[in-house]
């Protein structure tokens, strides 16, 4: 039986692209290009590895966003994935990572059985890493996070992991079906190629919250959890001080000297 992979994947701004807006505080999102989130890009090469390696493989891209998303999801299936599924309705507008999480994973028990979720670890732009470990919880998966090495067991029954740490690694097995989420350490994300992008077989399928079976008691703006009650731009801090001196030691002895002047130490 193919092995089943979903990858989750948002569309997001470039943020290196993006200004604030100095008197509101809003980002300004006109005129600013729409991107694959890069962590999410890290968990689709790793999926197309395993593809690569064992290609009875199946690759389903699932999104949930705007119908301007189905741009990133032909990326993806350009890249290689072999089918796409963005949820895109009104009713999950507004939606927190809470509500996010719980229309994505309504969408995947949709799209049917599968052995292994890969999300990225978190989105540039809303930057909580929420919803791949909210996914899980949900479909009631063993999950890992920060996953920057990947194997797979012959029979892909059993997954191996180095997990990122602050000061080390984890090394874990898992099981499939499990959930995890892929930092850029992951991997390389390959290009799109010709024949990824002139496939006439690979198909983006847009549905609907009533498509997808999604409860809309617990999706949207009012069955968000969160408020923001304030977004600002905090202030840029005051130049900095530059310690002079011809020799490190030098450096060292006059930044000691003006510490000690500041009464700092
Ligand atoms: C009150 C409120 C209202 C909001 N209204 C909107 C809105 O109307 N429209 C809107 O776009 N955002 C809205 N947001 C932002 C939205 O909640 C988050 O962008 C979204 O929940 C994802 O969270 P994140 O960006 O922190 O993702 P993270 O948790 O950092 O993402 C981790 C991973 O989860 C997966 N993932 C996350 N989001 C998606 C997605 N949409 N599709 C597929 N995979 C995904 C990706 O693999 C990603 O790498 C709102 C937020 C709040 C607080």
């Amino acid at each position: 039986m193919a092995f089943k992979i979903i990858v989750c994947a948002k569309q997001v701004p470039d943020t290196n692209e993006i200004k604030i807006n100095p008197e509101t505080g809003t980002l300004i999102r006109d005129g600013v290009p729409s991107i694959l989130n890069n962590d999410d890009a890290n968990a689709l090469e790793e999926a197309l590895k395993i593809k690569d390696m064992y290609p009875d493989t199946h690759v389903t891209v699932v999104s949930m966003g705007p119908p301007q998303a189905q741009e990133m999801l032909f990326e993806c299936i350009a890249m290689g994935a072999d089918e796409a599924v963005l949820l895109s309705d009104r009713a999950v507008g507004g939606s927190d990572t809470y509500a996010t999480s719980n229309a994505i994973a309504s969408t995947i028990q949709h799209i049917g059985e599968f052995d292994l979720i890969f999300a990225g670890r978190q989105a540039i732009d809303g930057d909580t890493a929420q919803v791949g470990p909210q996914i899980a919880e949900k479909l009631g998966l063993p999950q890992v996070t920060y996953v920057e090495e990947f194997s797979i067991s012959e029979d892909m029954k059993e997954i191996t992991v180095k997990r990122q740490l602050e000061d080390g690694y984890e090394m874990i097995k898992i099981k499939t079906p499990c959930m995890l989420t892929a930092i850029k350490e992951l991997n390389e994300p390959r290009y799109m190629s010709m024949g990824g992008i002139f496939n006439p077989d690979k198909k983006i399928k847009v549905v609907s919250a009533a498509d997808a079976e999604v409860d809309l008691t617990i999706v949207g703006l009012k069955a968000s959890p969160t408020n923001v009650f304030r977004s600002f731009t905090p202030k840029p801090k005051g130049k900095g001080v530059t310690v002079e001196g011809d020799t490190e030691k030098e450096i060292a002895k006059n930044l000691l000297i003006d510490l000690k002047k500041k009464h700092i130490i």
